[in-house]
């Protein structure tokens, strides 16, 4: 009954090459400019939300804008939940939105910056689509320092 694994194309017919951003970005805490996740790209042209399979939302390293098919909130940037994992809970409530086996975000924001601002959401209960989102209105979009060259050389043998 669940044998449906049809995915998204992810590229519909668009011009070849063409992409969203293709530099590095981090989110940063509006409060104290803290880095809070770093190494970000854009998800390509074409992407769609797909938040019916279970399956995470945006790819690990990979940020989305939200959509309102993706069912946050409030207007937000979206990252994988690998990405937000390091992030702590709120102080005082840590059990904010905790759902049967995870998070959601159901009872306000649930991930806090280290110096104590509220700054997104964890979804990781299994009745949520797996993902963590960070309001607009709560963090900064910025580009990574550039660290020089890029980062496509082969890895040496
Ligand atoms: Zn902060």
């Amino acid at each position: 009954m669940d044998a449906d694994h049809s995915r998204h194309a992810r590229s519909p017919g668009g011009a070849p090459g063409s992409r969203a951003f293709t530099v590095e970005m981090r989110i940063l805490c509006k409060q104290c400019g803290a880095s809070l996740v770093g190494n970000l790209f854009e998800v390509d042209e074409g992407f769609t939300f797909d938040i019916s399979e279970g399956a995470e939302v945006v790819p690990p390293r990979r940020f989305a804008f939200s959509k309102p098919e993706s069912g946050c909130r409030e207007p937000s940037v979206v990252v994988s939940l690998a990405d937000a994992g390091m992030l702590g809970k709120p102080e005082g409530d840590p059990d904010r939105g905790y759902g049967c086996c995870g998070y959601t975000d159901t009872a306000g924001l649930n991930l806090t910056c280290g110096c104590g601002f509220d700054v997104g959401y964890e979804c990781s209960d299994c009745t949520v689509p797996p993902m963590a989102y960070f309001p607009l209105t709560r963090i900064e979009l910025k580009r990574s320092e550039e660290s020089g060259g890029n980062k496509l050389s082969p890895a040496a043998s």
